[in-house]
């Protein structure tokens, strides 16, 4: 339980009166998440649990903590969000809150057994060889294996109220995630980030604009203007309007560089990742270059930008 790079895990830590963050580890990716604790009039808020695998116990965490968790709220159905969920629950007796798109996704996604057969025969129609499309199914499986969630959670949505909290719609990152709000500081999830920036994919039955969805959010936010912002990987963000605008700037850069990879002859999203993410990419991460080059490609053609054409076995794209 040490001090691990920039992270004490596991010790809830008081960043401001009232809010505490649980730093908990990932084998992958930003190898943490972030967890926070809200004080409310009875009891804390408990906003997002971790993957729920390997990680020291909500228990021994909680212990730490003076007085109970009435209620858990899950921002996203990320697995790094969602996955302690029922070990909270186990752990608390609260009730689990969650989003009404964001739950029936979670339950389509993780819920299923053939997820990844799908996902794969939609990385084949846009331009995955079928070996890597394979791969991408195994690998898939030994993930989605691993993925827990809370079935039959409270269902919410934009507009409610959660102990003072107002709940904003922020999609991008996912279709149906939500943030918390309250005098002027947002719970975030992985809506805004620092210093890296949150991955805006598509996805097989996802809205089809995501990163359409996620210039909307940033907007908003710029506009709402928090004093702080508290995400689920990485740094607390003190200036959220000025990361929202330089993370808009950051996918028209790349955006102008999708288009630049689109010629007259037609071009799948796979071509196009290679482009966007270099050409050696273990499955994983091909998995994701894959599918941030389409949610840029998709905005291009909203934009006028790209044509998109489908011919039932490949989807491409070509310059407008
Ligand atoms: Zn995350």
């Amino acid at each position: 339980m040490g001090k691990l790079i920039e992270h004490t895990f596991a010790v809830p830590t008081e960043v401001e009166p009232g809010i505490l963050r649980v730093t908990l580890p990932l084998p992958s990716g930003p190898r943490h998440v972030h967890c926070f604790l809200l004080r409310g009039e009875d009891g804390w808020t408990l906003v997002d649990t971790g993957l729920g695998l390997a990680e020291p116990s909500w228990e021994d965490i909680l212990a730490q903590v003076d007085g109970l968790v009435t209620r858990i709220f899950i921002t996203h159905m990320h697995p790094d969000h969602v996955g302690g969920a029922e070990a909270a629950v186990r752990a608390t007796g609260a009730e689990v809150l969650q989003g009404r798109l964001d739950y029936s996704q979670c339950e389509r996604v993780w819920g299923s057994t053939d997820w990844p057969e799908r996902i794969a025969d939609w990385f084949v129609l846009n331009g995955v060889p079928a070996p890597v499309a394979e791969e991408l199914i195994e690998s898939g499986h030994v993930f989605a294996d691993f993925v827990r969630f809370a079935w039959n959670p409270t269902l919410v949505e934009a507009g409610d109220e959660i102990d003072g909290w107002r709940v904003v719609a922020t999609p991008g990152h996912s279709d149906g995630h939500l943030s918390l709000l309250r005098d002027g500081v947002l719970v975030a999830g992985d809506t805004l980030l620092a210093p890296i920036t949150p991955a805006i994919g598509l996805y097989p039955q996802s809205r089809p604009d995501p990163l359409g969805d996620y210039t909307e959010t940033l907007a908003a936010i710029a506009e709402l203007d928090p004093r702080v912002s508290y995400g689920g990987h990485g740094e607390t963000i003190q200036e959220p309007a000025a990361r929202a605008r330089a993370i808009a700037v950051h996918h028209d850069d790349r955006l102008d560089r999708t288009e630049a990879a689109l010629a007259t002859e037609p071009r799948t999203g796979y071509d196009v990742s290679h482009d966007l993410f270099g050409r050696t990419l273990p499955p994983i991460q091909r998995r994701f270059a894959v599918a941030e080059a389409l949610s840029h490609l998709e905005r291009l053609v909203v934009l006028g930008r790209a044509r998109r054409d489908e011919d039932g076995r490949t989807v491409t794209y070509t310059a407008a």
